[in-house]
């Protein structure tokens, strides 16, 4: 089990209201090193409440918090150095070249990585001497993520790094966090896109309503992997598939089935199909996905604060 001694962020009890509303009501979480943890959760969930008391921007009403071993709310110079942060969108000088800007921000910090370095991680060496308002929007963000991590922090974090992004690059920053990992660095992402989440994220962590609601891998989370499986299938509209494997129709010639036994009822289906000569079209096994599992756990929530 990791413990608090062990994580990158040990949160424990954190609570933070705006006035008389509760935007924490208690969180707790523990990233260990060298993890990647996506933070999950509607609009007004607290995952930017939770994100800047972290980064030490903004200060908790109560609950105990260490970053790198360090409360965050009493931290110096010395601590901001060994984290980066990628806002949703930096203010970085428009009219710097891309290896200008590196080297400037470089310069405040007392262990940086060289630019060179830092300017083929994120993918902008042939725009090393491009001002940055010729920059896309897409290579923006590269230099933002560029900008966080050329002072080589042990931790990042990393609010919405795609949104707006292209599919390729998504993919390419996608490469780059994976990078940053692989060089053994910690980072906190937030994210509304399940598919980063699933493509980078060792622990994952849904908050609805101010509350950590599931946390766990992609695959486990809200007992994702045990969740019941549905076997879909289309047949002409004259036929019906063996009463005991009691199949729901789903439209004109769909079929769903919840199998007790996915191996035996698959036999039974398909056995049934040849002996009668009927085509099973678009046959296929489904699990929820991890969009289904998080609209329905932060569904849940949603429930139970309204009962509150
Ligand atoms: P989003 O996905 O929309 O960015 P979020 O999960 O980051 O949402 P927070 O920004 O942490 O959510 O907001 C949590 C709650 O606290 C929301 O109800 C929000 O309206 C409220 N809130 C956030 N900042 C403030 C503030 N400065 N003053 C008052 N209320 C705030």
């Amino acid at each position: 089990m990791d413990t608090a001694q062990d994580a990158a962020i040990a949160v424990r009890g954190l609570v933070k209201a705006y006035g008389s509303h509760d935007a924490l009501r208690g969180v707790d979480l523990l990233v260990p090193y060298g993890r990647i943890c996506a933070l999950l959760g509607p609009n007004g969930a607290g995952k930017t409440t939770t994100v800047e008391i972290l980064e030490g921007f903004r200060q908790r009403d109560g609950g105990a918090v260490t970053v790198l071993g360090t409360d965050p709310a009493h931290a110096g110079a010395e601590h901001r150095a060994r984290v980066g942060i990628v806002l949703q969108s930096t203010g970085v000088e428009p009219y710097l070249s891309v290896a200008e800007t590196l080297a400037m921000y470089a310069g405040f910090y007392p262990h940086p990585r060289e630019v060179d370095e830092v300017l083929a991680l994120v993918g902008l060496t042939e725009s090393r001497d491009r001002r940055v308002r010729q920059l896309s929007g897409g290579q923006q963000r590269r230099l933002d993520v560029g900008v966080a991590i050329v002072g080589d922090p042990e931790l990042l974090f990393l609010d919405e790094p795609t949104t707006g992004f292209d599919p390729s690059a998504r993919r390419e920053a996608w490469d780059v966090i994976h990078e940053l990992r692989a060089l053994g660095r910690t980072i906190l992402l937030t994210t509304h896109y399940m598919d980063e989440a699933e493509n980078l994220a060792d622990q994952v962590v849904v908050i609805a309503g101010g509350r950590i609601v599931a946390e766990g891998t992609a695959d486990t989370i809200g007992s994702r992997n045990r969740r019941a499986v549905e076997v879909r299938f289309s047949c002409a509209a004259s036929t019906e598939p063996p009463a005991n494997l009691a199949a729901r129709r789903d439209g004109h010639d769909g079929w769903t089935l919840r199998p007790t036994d996915l191996t035996r009822d698959l036999h039974v289906l398909t056995g049934w199909a040849i002996s009668a000569g009927v085509e099973l079209e678009n046959l296929r096994i489904e699990r929820p996905t991890l969009e289904d599992v998080y609209l329905h756990l932060t569904g849940a929530s949603a429930d139970a604060l309204e009962e509150e």
